[in-house]
Protein backbone atom coordinates (compact mmCIF):
# COMPACT_ATOMS: atom_id res chain seq x y z
CA UNK A 1 0.00 0.00 0.00
CA UNK A 2 0.94 3.80 -0.84
CA UNK A 3 2.02 5.90 2.12
CA UNK A 4 -0.24 8.80 2.76
CA UNK A 5 1.19 10.62 5.73
CA UNK A 6 4.54 9.78 6.15
CA UNK A 7 6.41 11.45 9.79
CA UNK A 8 10.85 11.32 9.81
CA UNK A 9 11.73 12.10 13.44
CA UNK A 10 9.67 14.70 13.97
CA UNK A 11 9.79 16.82 17.60
CA UNK A 12 6.76 19.32 17.84
CA UNK A 13 7.35 21.98 20.57
CA UNK A 14 5.06 25.19 22.43
CA UNK A 15 7.62 27.52 22.94
CA UNK A 16 10.33 25.85 25.12
CA UNK A 17 7.94 22.90 25.76
CA UNK A 18 8.45 19.85 23.76
CA UNK A 19 5.03 18.43 23.58
CA UNK A 20 5.97 15.18 20.86
CA UNK A 21 9.19 13.80 20.62
CA UNK A 22 10.92 11.54 18.09
CA UNK A 23 8.12 10.18 15.96
CA UNK A 24 8.67 8.28 13.05
CA UNK A 25 5.94 6.27 11.17
CA UNK A 26 3.88 5.81 7.94
CA UNK A 27 0.15 5.77 7.22
CA UNK A 28 -0.88 3.95 4.17
CA UNK A 29 -3.56 4.61 2.15
CA UNK A 30 -7.25 3.08 3.04
CA UNK A 31 -6.44 2.83 7.03
CA UNK A 32 -8.55 3.78 9.76
CA UNK A 33 -6.28 4.43 12.69
CA UNK A 34 -7.47 4.75 16.36
CA UNK A 35 -5.54 7.42 18.36
CA UNK A 36 -5.45 6.85 21.92
CA UNK A 37 -3.53 7.69 24.64
CA UNK A 38 -3.50 9.59 28.17
CA UNK A 39 -4.97 13.14 28.56
CA UNK A 40 -2.31 15.84 27.38
CA UNK A 41 -0.27 13.06 25.45
CA UNK A 42 -0.25 14.93 22.30
CA UNK A 43 -2.61 13.33 20.46
CA UNK A 44 -4.05 16.61 19.30
CA UNK A 45 -1.01 18.05 18.70
CA UNK A 46 -0.08 15.20 16.21
CA UNK A 47 -3.21 15.99 14.16
CA UNK A 48 -2.65 19.64 14.23
CA UNK A 49 0.91 19.04 12.99
CA UNK A 50 -0.31 16.72 9.99
CA UNK A 51 -2.93 19.92 9.15
CA UNK A 52 -0.20 22.25 9.90
CA UNK A 53 -1.95 24.38 12.12
CA UNK A 54 0.21 22.94 15.03
CA UNK A 55 3.06 24.02 17.01
CA UNK A 56 6.94 24.60 15.66
CA UNK A 57 7.64 20.93 13.94
CA UNK A 58 11.14 19.94 13.77
CA UNK A 59 12.05 16.79 11.23
CA UNK A 60 9.58 16.05 8.01
CA UNK A 61 6.20 15.64 7.74
CA UNK A 62 5.31 14.50 4.00
CA UNK A 63 1.70 15.00 3.49
CA UNK A 64 1.16 16.01 0.06
CA UNK A 65 -1.74 18.79 -0.66
CA UNK A 66 -3.35 19.81 2.54
CA UNK A 67 -6.71 19.76 0.79
CA UNK A 68 -6.80 16.61 0.21
CA UNK A 69 -7.41 15.99 4.06
CA UNK A 70 -10.74 17.34 6.03
CA UNK A 71 -10.56 17.50 9.51
CA UNK A 72 -13.26 17.50 12.47
CA UNK A 73 -12.19 18.76 15.36
CA UNK A 74 -14.37 17.72 18.80
CA UNK A 75 -17.44 17.23 17.76
CA UNK A 76 -19.40 18.50 19.90
CA UNK A 77 -23.44 18.41 19.83
CA UNK A 78 -24.16 22.03 19.27
CA UNK A 79 -23.00 24.39 17.05
CA UNK A 80 -24.59 27.24 17.06
CA UNK A 81 -22.58 29.51 14.83
CA UNK A 82 -24.38 27.75 12.13
CA UNK A 83 -27.86 28.71 13.50
CA UNK A 84 -30.31 29.35 11.76
CA UNK A 85 -29.20 27.87 8.83
CA UNK A 86 -30.68 24.53 7.19
CA UNK A 87 -28.74 21.28 7.08
CA UNK A 88 -28.43 21.18 3.30
CA UNK A 89 -26.81 24.87 3.13
CA UNK A 90 -24.21 23.70 6.02
CA UNK A 91 -23.13 20.59 4.23
CA UNK A 92 -22.77 22.82 1.18
CA UNK A 93 -20.14 25.07 3.14
CA UNK A 94 -18.06 22.56 2.96
CA UNK A 95 -17.56 22.53 -0.94
CA UNK A 96 -17.22 26.28 -0.87
CA UNK A 97 -14.49 26.49 1.25
CA UNK A 98 -11.79 24.68 -1.77
CA UNK A 99 -13.24 27.29 -4.28
CA UNK A 100 -11.46 30.40 -5.91
CA UNK A 101 -13.56 33.89 -6.18
CA UNK A 102 -16.42 33.35 -7.57
CA UNK A 103 -17.68 31.32 -4.82
CA UNK A 104 -21.17 29.94 -6.31
CA UNK A 105 -22.66 26.28 -6.30
CA UNK A 106 -23.08 24.35 -9.65
CA UNK A 107 -25.93 21.66 -10.46
CA UNK A 108 -23.15 19.34 -9.96
CA UNK A 109 -22.00 20.63 -6.10
CA UNK A 110 -26.29 20.67 -5.11
CA UNK A 111 -26.24 16.96 -6.55
CA UNK A 112 -22.95 16.44 -4.54
CA UNK A 113 -25.01 17.92 -1.19
CA UNK A 114 -27.60 15.23 -2.08
CA UNK A 115 -25.90 12.43 -2.44
CA UNK A 116 -23.51 12.41 0.98
CA UNK A 117 -27.01 13.53 3.03
CA UNK A 118 -28.21 10.54 1.65
CA UNK A 119 -25.16 8.17 2.17
CA UNK A 120 -25.14 9.60 5.73
CA UNK A 121 -29.20 9.19 5.78
CA UNK A 122 -29.98 12.98 6.54
CA UNK A 123 -31.49 13.01 3.56
CA UNK A 124 -34.88 13.73 4.77
CA UNK A 125 -33.62 15.98 6.79
CA UNK A 126 -32.07 18.36 4.43
CA UNK A 127 -34.65 21.54 4.67
CA UNK A 128 -34.56 21.04 8.78
CA UNK A 129 -32.92 23.93 10.87
CA UNK A 130 -29.44 22.61 12.57
CA UNK A 131 -31.14 23.57 15.79
CA UNK A 132 -33.83 21.61 15.12
CA UNK A 133 -31.87 18.16 14.61
CA UNK A 134 -30.64 15.65 17.62
CA UNK A 135 -26.79 15.25 19.11
CA UNK A 136 -25.84 12.62 17.01
CA UNK A 137 -27.73 14.18 13.92
CA UNK A 138 -26.02 17.29 14.15
CA UNK A 139 -23.15 14.90 14.16
CA UNK A 140 -23.44 13.76 10.62
CA UNK A 141 -24.13 16.52 9.31
CA UNK A 142 -20.83 18.08 10.06
CA UNK A 143 -19.47 14.66 8.76
CA UNK A 144 -21.27 15.73 5.19
CA UNK A 145 -19.97 18.69 5.85
CA UNK A 146 -16.05 17.92 6.12
CA UNK A 147 -16.76 14.60 3.25
CA UNK A 148 -18.81 16.47 0.79
CA UNK A 149 -15.52 17.57 -1.11
CA UNK A 150 -14.43 13.96 -1.23
CA UNK A 151 -11.20 14.31 0.76
CA UNK A 152 -8.55 11.55 0.73
CA UNK A 153 -8.24 11.95 4.77
CA UNK A 154 -9.88 12.23 7.52
CA UNK A 155 -9.45 13.11 10.76
CA UNK A 156 -12.06 13.37 14.03
CA UNK A 157 -11.07 14.36 17.15
CA UNK A 158 -13.61 12.96 19.90
CA UNK A 159 -14.86 15.45 22.62
CA UNK A 160 -13.45 14.05 25.81
CA UNK A 161 -16.99 14.29 27.23
CA UNK A 162 -18.32 11.04 27.65
CA UNK A 163 -21.16 10.41 24.64
CA UNK A 164 -23.76 8.57 24.49
CA UNK A 165 -22.47 5.27 24.22
CA UNK A 166 -25.08 4.11 21.56
CA UNK A 167 -24.06 6.94 19.68
CA UNK A 168 -20.46 7.06 19.75
CA UNK A 169 -20.65 3.12 18.53
CA UNK A 170 -22.91 4.10 15.78
CA UNK A 171 -19.99 6.87 14.63
CA UNK A 172 -17.38 4.39 14.65
CA UNK A 173 -19.56 2.47 12.46
CA UNK A 174 -20.40 5.06 9.97
CA UNK A 175 -16.71 5.80 9.88
CA UNK A 176 -15.89 2.11 9.03
CA UNK A 177 -18.34 2.26 6.10
CA UNK A 178 -16.85 5.35 4.66
CA UNK A 179 -13.37 4.05 4.88
CA UNK A 180 -14.37 0.49 3.27
CA UNK A 181 -16.53 1.78 0.78
CA UNK A 182 -14.47 4.87 -0.41
CA UNK A 183 -11.16 4.39 0.43
CA UNK A 184 -11.08 7.29 2.96
CA UNK A 185 -7.94 7.07 5.55
CA UNK A 186 -9.39 7.88 8.72
CA UNK A 187 -7.26 9.14 11.81
CA UNK A 188 -9.50 9.19 14.78
CA UNK A 189 -8.43 10.16 18.29
CA UNK A 190 -10.36 8.46 20.27
CA UNK A 191 -10.89 8.14 24.31
CA UNK A 192 -12.84 5.33 24.52
CA UNK A 193 -10.10 2.34 23.84
CA UNK A 194 -12.26 -0.43 24.12
CA UNK A 195 -14.79 0.05 21.87
CA UNK A 196 -12.56 2.19 18.84
CA UNK A 197 -9.85 -1.26 19.04
CA UNK A 198 -12.98 -3.21 17.17
CA UNK A 199 -13.48 -1.13 14.09
CA UNK A 200 -9.93 0.16 13.66
CA UNK A 201 -7.20 -1.38 11.39
CA UNK A 202 -4.19 -0.05 13.68
CA UNK A 203 -3.70 1.52 16.86
CA UNK A 204 -1.59 4.26 17.82
CA UNK A 205 -1.13 4.62 21.28
CA UNK A 206 1.31 8.55 22.30
CA UNK A 207 2.36 9.48 25.69
CA UNK A 208 4.53 12.45 23.94
CA UNK A 209 6.27 9.93 21.90
CA UNK A 210 5.00 6.91 20.13
CA UNK A 211 5.14 3.82 22.43
CA UNK A 212 2.79 1.76 20.18
CA UNK A 213 1.20 1.36 16.40
CA UNK A 214 0.36 -1.62 14.93
CA UNK A 215 -3.14 -3.86 14.77
CA UNK A 216 -5.89 -4.15 17.88
CA UNK A 217 -4.84 -7.81 18.10
CA UNK A 218 -0.77 -6.79 18.62
CA UNK A 219 -2.32 -4.25 21.57
CA UNK A 220 -4.05 -6.33 22.76
CA UNK A 221 -0.78 -8.58 23.55
CA UNK A 222 1.55 -6.07 23.87
CA UNK A 223 3.87 -6.36 26.83
CA UNK A 224 5.69 -2.63 26.10
CA UNK A 225 0.87 -1.89 26.95
CA UNK A 226 0.77 -3.98 29.29
CA UNK A 227 3.58 -2.16 31.29
CA UNK A 228 2.07 1.35 30.10
CA UNK A 229 -1.37 1.05 30.64
CA UNK A 230 -1.18 -1.96 33.13
CA UNK A 231 -2.60 0.16 36.22
CA UNK A 232 -5.66 2.04 34.27
CA UNK A 233 -6.70 -1.04 32.50
CA UNK A 234 -6.37 -3.94 34.97
P1 LIG B 1 -4.24 15.45 24.02
O1 LIG B 1 -4.96 15.77 22.73
O2 LIG B 1 -3.56 14.12 24.00
O3 LIG B 1 -5.10 15.59 25.25
P2 LIG B 1 -2.82 17.92 23.46
O4 LIG B 1 -2.15 17.71 22.16
O5 LIG B 1 -4.08 18.71 23.47
O6 LIG B 1 -3.04 16.51 24.18
O7 LIG B 1 -1.81 18.63 24.45
C1 LIG B 1 -0.50 18.13 24.70
C2 LIG B 1 0.26 19.11 25.55
O8 LIG B 1 0.55 20.27 24.79
C3 LIG B 1 -0.49 19.58 26.79
O9 LIG B 1 0.44 19.66 27.85
C4 LIG B 1 -0.98 20.94 26.39
O10 LIG B 1 -1.09 21.78 27.51
C5 LIG B 1 0.09 21.43 25.45
N1 LIG B 1 -0.47 22.37 24.44
C6 LIG B 1 -1.41 22.08 23.53
N2 LIG B 1 -1.67 23.15 22.74
C7 LIG B 1 -0.87 24.14 23.18
C8 LIG B 1 -0.66 25.51 22.80
N3 LIG B 1 -1.35 26.05 21.77
N4 LIG B 1 0.25 26.23 23.48
C9 LIG B 1 0.96 25.69 24.50
N5 LIG B 1 0.81 24.40 24.92
C10 LIG B 1 -0.08 23.65 24.28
Amino acid sequence: MKNIIQLNEVDVYFKEYKVLSDLTFNIEEGDYIGIIGPNGSGKTTLVRSILGLGGEVRGEIVVGDRRNIAYLPQLTGSKSKFFPAKVREIVATGLLKNKSFPKFMTRRDHEKVDEVLKELQMYDKRDSLIGELSGGQKQRVLLARAIVSEPKILILDEPTSALDPKLRDKLYKLISELNRNKGLTVLFISHDVGTIEKYVDKVMYLDKKLVFYGTPLEFERSEEIKKYTGSLKH
